[in-house]
C-alpha cells in the first residue's frame, strides 16, 4: 500500500486485522500538513443529493468513527449535529431529504426562523427550509488520522517512509528496489496525477477558522449547498470554521505555498457577512490550505491499473468521514469476493455536482 493518508491508513489497518501482511509505505508522517487528511477538522453528514450509496456510507462509517475512538481511547467523532441551509425548496437538501428517509437516517425540517435558535445571531429571511442531521457532526481529522496509522502498526502493518513509485512492469520501485506483492494499492491523494494518467485535477483550497466569543463554541456544524459555504464551533480552541466550498486554482501538494489568499478569507468574510453579521469582522484564528483530487463528476476512482495494482483516489472533497466504512468496501475487492461498482472506473465522466456540499464550481 502506498500513501497514509486516511484512505489507506484505514484500509492498511482493515487488511491487517483480517489477516493480510500489509507494508504501508508513506514519503512523509501520517497525519502530515501536506496531506488532505490532515485538515485539523472534517464534517461528516449524510445528505449527499439524490445519491443513496455515499449517504449508507456515511452513515455506516459514523458507527466506524466511534469504534475507532473507543478504541484509541480518544473521541474523534463529535456528535454536533448538521445544518443543512436550503435556499431553494426543491433543490440538494430536498433531494437529500427524502434519500435520508429511504434509508432511516435521522434527519428533520426545520423553519429558518427555529434553525437559527441554534446560533448566537443568524440570518435566514432567504433561506426555504434547514435541514438537520441530529446525528452527524464533526471529525478531528488529523488526529484521527494519526490514531488510525497507530492502530495499524499495532495490528502488524510494517510502515516505510520513501517516496514509491510505479516498476516499469509493476510492483512499487522504492529506494532503488523494486517491491512486489498479491495486491498494491496506491492510495496517493492529490500526488496520484504526478504517478498515472488519471482524470484528476488538483485544486487548492483553503481554510479559515475565526476567533468568536465563547457563546459560538458549541452551534452545530453546518453546510451551504448553492452558496458553498461550511463550517462549525470552535473545537479544541481552533475558533469558529467558516469557510468556502468553491473549487479553488490548480495546485501542487507537493510545493504549493501552504499561506492562504486573501481572496479566501473575502469570501469566507462574506458568507459570514450574510449568514452570521455579527462574525462579519471577527479576526482570522487559524487558517489551513490543502486540496482537492476531484473528478469531474466526483465520484471516486477504485480502479485496477496494472494486474494486482489497484489506484484509490479521486476523493472529490468528500473521502474522509467515510473512510472506516470504504475500508471494508475496498478489503472485499481485494480479495476477490466482491466487484467495485462500475461507477468509480476510468471511464470518461461528464461534469455534473451533487455529490459534494458545493453547488459552485469556482
Ligand atoms: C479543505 C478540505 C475540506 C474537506 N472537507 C471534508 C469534509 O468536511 N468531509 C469529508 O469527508 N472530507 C472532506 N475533505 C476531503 C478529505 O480530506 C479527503 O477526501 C481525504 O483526506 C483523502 O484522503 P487520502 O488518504 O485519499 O489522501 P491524503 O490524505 O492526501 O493522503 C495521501 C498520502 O499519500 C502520500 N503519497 C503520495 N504520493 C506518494 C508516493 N509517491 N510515495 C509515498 N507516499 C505518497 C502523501 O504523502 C499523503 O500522505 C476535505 C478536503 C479538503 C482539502
Amino acid at each position: 500500500m502506498v500513501g497514509a493518508g486516511i484512505w489507506g491508513t484505514s484500509l492498511a489497518l482493515r487488511l491487517a486485522e483480517s489477516g493480510w501482511r500489509v507494508t504501508l509505505i508513506e514519503q512523509y508522517a501520517p497525519g502530515h500538513l501536506r496531506q488532505a487528511s490532515a485538515g485539523e477538522t472534517r464534517l461528516l453528514s449524510c445528505s449527499h443529493g439524490h445519491d443513496d450509496w455515499y449517504a449508507r456510507m456515511a452513515w455506516k462509517a459514523r458507527d466506524g468513527w466511534r469504534r475507532l475512538g473507543e478504541r484509541a481511547g480518544e473521541e474523534v467523532f463529535l456528535e454536533t449535529g448538521v445544518m443543512l441551509f436550503a435556499r431553494q425548496e426543491h433543490g440538494w437538501e430536498a433531494a437529500s431529504t427524502q434519500v435520508l428517509k429511504n434509508l432511516d437516517i435521522p434527519f428533520e425540517v426545520l423553519d429558518p426562523a427555529d434553525a437559527g435558535r441554534a446560533f448566537p445571531d443568524f440570518r435566514g429571511d432567504d433561506l426555504s427550509f434547514v435541514l438537520r442531521e441530529p446525528r452527524s457532526g464533526v471529525l478531528r481529522a488529523r488526529r484521527a488520522t494519526q490514531l488510525t496509522a497507530r492502530l495499524a502498526q499495532a495490528a502488524g502493518v510494517t510502515m516505510v517512509r520513501a517516496e514509491a513509485r510505479p516498476a516499469p512492469g509493476g510492483g512499487v520501485r522504492v529506494d532503488g528496489e523494486t517491491r512486489t506483492a498479491d495486491r498494491v494499492v496506491w492510495a496517493c491523494g492529490a500526488w496520484l496525477p504526478a504517478l498515472f494518467d488519471l482524470p484528476l485535477t488538483v485544486t487548492r483550497q483553503d481554510t479559515l477558522h475565526f476567533d468568536a466569543p465563547a457563546a459560538w463554541a458549541s452551534i452545530p456544524a453546518y453546510a451551504e449547498y448553492d452558496s458553498s459555504a461550511y463550517g462549525h464551533g470552535d473545537l479544541d480552541g481552533l475558533g469558529m470554521k467558516a469557510t468556502s466550498d468553491v473549487e479553488g486554482p490548480p495546485y501542487d501538494p507537493a510545493t504549493g505555498t501552504r499561506q492562504i489568499l486573501p481572496a479566501s478569507e473575502t469570501l469566507a468574510r462574506d458568507y459570514l457577512r450574510r449568514r452570521f453579521p455579527a462574525l462579519a469582522a471577527a479576526p482570522v484564528l487559524f487558517s489551513q490550505v490543502c486540496q482537492y483530487a476531484l473528478t469531474a463528476d466526483a465520484e471516486w476512482i477504485i480502479a485496477q491499473v496494472r494486474a494486482g495494482e489497484w489506484v484509490l483516489g479521486g476523493d472529490s472533497g468528500h473521502g474522509f468521514k467515510h473512510a472506516p466504512a470504504l475500508a471494508d468496501y475496498l478489503a472485499d475487492i481485494l480479495d476477490g469476493s466482491a466487484e467495485p461498482d462500475p461507477r468509480f472506473g476510468l471511464h470518461p465522466r461528464s461534469a455534473t455536482r451533487g455529490l459534494r456540499t458545493s453547488g459552485q464550481t469556482g
